[in-house]
C-alpha cells in the first residue's frame, strides 16, 4: 500500500490537522524522510503552507488543534506540539500545550526540529552560553512575574527549560507550579 493510500485511510481522507477535505497531500514531518507512513501526515495545502512559512501564520486557523492534538497518530502530535509551540505567544495555544502530553519519545521527536523553521535563532545566558530545551538554568536577579503576583527569587533552580522559537530572548520554565517567560539575559545556564 501506498503511503498515500495508507494516510488516505488513516485519516479517513482529511486533513488530519484542520479536517479540510480538498488539495491533501503527504507531509513528511522532519527531522525523518523515512518511507514510512508512521513519519506523515495527511494535510491540506493550507496547513503545509503555514508550517512551512511560518510568517504567513494565521494563528486562527489552528484551533483546529483544539481537536486534532488528541490524535492518535504521533506525527499529528509532533505537528500539533510544533505548532502550538510557535503560536505559544498567543495564549490560547500555550493553553493547550499544557493540556497536550506527549510520550517522551514523540517528544523528543517534536523537539528535535527548530519548529520556526529556523534552526539560526540561538538563545544564549547571560554569560552567552547556548542554551537547549530541556536545560536547567538559574534565576541571576528577582523576577516580579507579571500576571502571576510573584517574584521568581534569585538562584532559583528552573529545570527543563523550552526555548521561544520566535523570540531568542525568550526562555519558558516552571517556577512555584506556574509556566512562565524568562528573559535569557536574567539567567545562568547550570545544567
Ligand atoms: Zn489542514
Amino acid at each position: 500500500m501506498s503511503i498515500e493510500k495508507a494516510l488516505l485511510t488513516r485519516s479517513g481522507s482529511k486533513c488530519e490537522l484542520c479536517g479540510a477535505t480538498g488539495s491533501l497531500g503527504v507531509y513528511e514531518v522532519p527531522p525523518d524522510s523515512e518511507n514510512d507512513a508512521d513519519k506523515c501526515v495527511l494535510i491540506c495545502e493550507s496547513c503545509r503552507e503555514q508550517i512551512e512559512q511560518p510568517e504567513r501564520v494565521d494563528a486562527n486557523h489552528w484551533r483546529c488543534l483544539n481537536d486534532s492534538m488528541w490524535s492518535q497518530v504521533p506525527a499529528v502530535q509532533v505537528i500539533a506540539w510544533r505548532m502550538l509551540t510557535r503560536l505559544s505567544a498567543e495564549g490560547w495555544p500555550q493553553e493547550l500545550l499544557d493540556m497536550l502530553y506527549l510520550d517522551d519519545e514523540i517528544l523528543t521527536w517534536a523537539q528535535a526540529e527548530g519548529v520556526g523553521g529556523d534552526d539560526s535563532v540561538r538563545h544564549l545566558d547571560s554569560n552567552g552560553a547556548v542554551l537547549e530545551a530541556g536545560d536547567t538554568v538559574t534565576l541571576i536577579k528577582d523576577l516580579n512575574v507579571k500576571g502571576a503576583n510573584f517574584t521568581a527569587k534569585r538562584g532559583t533552580a528552573v529545570r527543563g527549560i523550552s526555548l521561544v522559537v520566535d523570540n531568542p530572548e525568550h526562555i519558558e520554565g516552571r517556577v512555584e507550579g506556574q509556566r512562565i517567560i524568562i528573559l535569557t539575559k536574567f539567567v545562568k545556564k547550570t545544567g
